[in-house]
């Protein structure tokens, strides 16, 4: 009997000891497939996900991305997906404001959304600007910054379309007309040498520059004056040129007052009539040369008229915008500046904007309403 008790304690210690360890074992099996349950539950989802934008082909990087700024559905639920929208979506400069933009693009650059963001301003429809990018280069575009609204954006498409075998970066021509010029107008915002004066805006009738200055006979004709920062900039620019030797070119007109233009005006349209006029001349107050930033460059012992086939011109072209000077009514633009081509007519706007202006291969026009109005 003394034998038999010990085997009997140990017996119930043993099955309390099972009791015990079965109990920890459940409960650790439920721990485990509690955390097995809630991989599952997360990590499927997440996967199935992963797996279908990859699957329209974005990469790791875009993924994340698309994650981050909350646009899975967006991008599911229409199964959207373009080259251009996963290379953005992986670089820093992805903003989701232009997703659309981007997915109807090749590219997308800060220009391009400057661009949209001015045609949006106008109250062009997002749909429209949609179909703009799509369809069209960024020259073809940024020629609506300065015409009349343009209601039917499909037969502008089609225009530029229509044209694109004369039609480039630097020559623009269209069949339609997109612009009445003098019909929209507004004062223009004269309060540094950015200042715009074209058909659109003008200049007040008392509107006189104070910092006038005579030119020397070195560089301009007599009774020349221009503006004492422009007067500067053509000294610099035709020293350059000349090169300490003769004067090869000089101003042949700057400076004019808005009377000065009412006559010129009024003697173009009483010898040619009125349509005639407006293609060579700015009606009074629209004249870029009451500015007092603006000039017509002859060369040495030719014809004002003749400056596009002189050494002078050439001279120009690669250099005045170094100097501060643009040439201001391009050949092949003229549907956009509303003159004729004047090789001859250059405007100060200083070194930094007009190598800015320059480099865009825009006209003025343009430039001004997409970056500086
Ligand atoms: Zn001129």
């Amino acid at each position: 009997m003394a034998t038999k008790t010990p085997v009997k304690k140990r017996k119930v210690v043993r099955r309390k000891r099972r009791r015990i360890r079965k109990s920890v074992l459940y409960g650790l099996i439920g721990i485990v497939a509690a955390i097995v349950l809630v991989f599952v539950l997360t990590t499927i989802p997440k996967l199935s996900t992963d797996s279908k934008l990859k699957g329209l082909g974005y990469s790791k990087e875009s993924i994340a991305m698309i994650k981050k700024q909350k646009l899975t559905k967006t991008i599911l639920n229409d199964k959207l997906y373009s080259d251009n929208l996963n290379a953005a979506l992986a670089s820093e400069s992805f903003n989701k404001d232009y997703l659309k933009l981007y997915l109807v693009t090749d590219s997308l650059n800060s220009d391009d959304t400057q661009l949209y963001e001015r045609l949006r301003a106008r109250n062009y429809p997002e749909d429209s600007c949609l179909k703009l990018f799509e369809k069209l280069n960024f020259w073809e575009i940024t020629p609506l910054l300065v015409f009349d609204y343009v209601s039917d954006v499909e037969a502008y498409i089609q225009d530029c379309t229509d044209h694109r075998d004369v039609n480039s970066e630097n020559h623009f021509e269209l069949s339609g007309k997109y612009v009445n010029w003098y019909d929209s107008t507004s004062a223009s915002d004269a309060k540094d040498v950015s200042m715009i004066v074209n058909k659109r805006y003008y200049l007040g009738e008392s509107y006189a520059p104070e910092d006038l200055v005579q030119l020397s006979l070195t560089y301009a004709a007599k009774d020349c004056y221009l503006r004492q920062e422009a007067a500067d900039a053509l000294a610099a620019m035709c020293d350059e040129l000349n090169g300490g030797g003769k004067p090869k070119m000089y101003a042949s007109s700057s400076y004019r007052d808005y009377q000065y233009q009412v006559d010129l005006y009024n003697g173009y349209v009483n010898s040619k009539g009125e349509e005639w006029a407006d293609s060579i001349s700015a009606r009074p107050g629209f004249s870029e040369h009451q500015t007092g930033l603006t000039v017509d460059m002859a060369a040495t012992g030719a014809q004002l008229s003749k400056f596009a086939d002189t050494d002078a011109f050439v001279w120009m072209q690669q250099n005045a915008h170094r100097f501060g000077w643009i040439l201001r009514y391009p050949e092949g633009k003229e549907i956009i500046t509303g003159y004729s081509y004047e090789a001859w007519h250059y405007r100060y706007l200083g070194v930094e904007l007009a190598t800015k202006v320059h480099d865009s291969g825009l006209t003025y026009d343009e430039y001004y309403e997409l970056y500086l109005r």
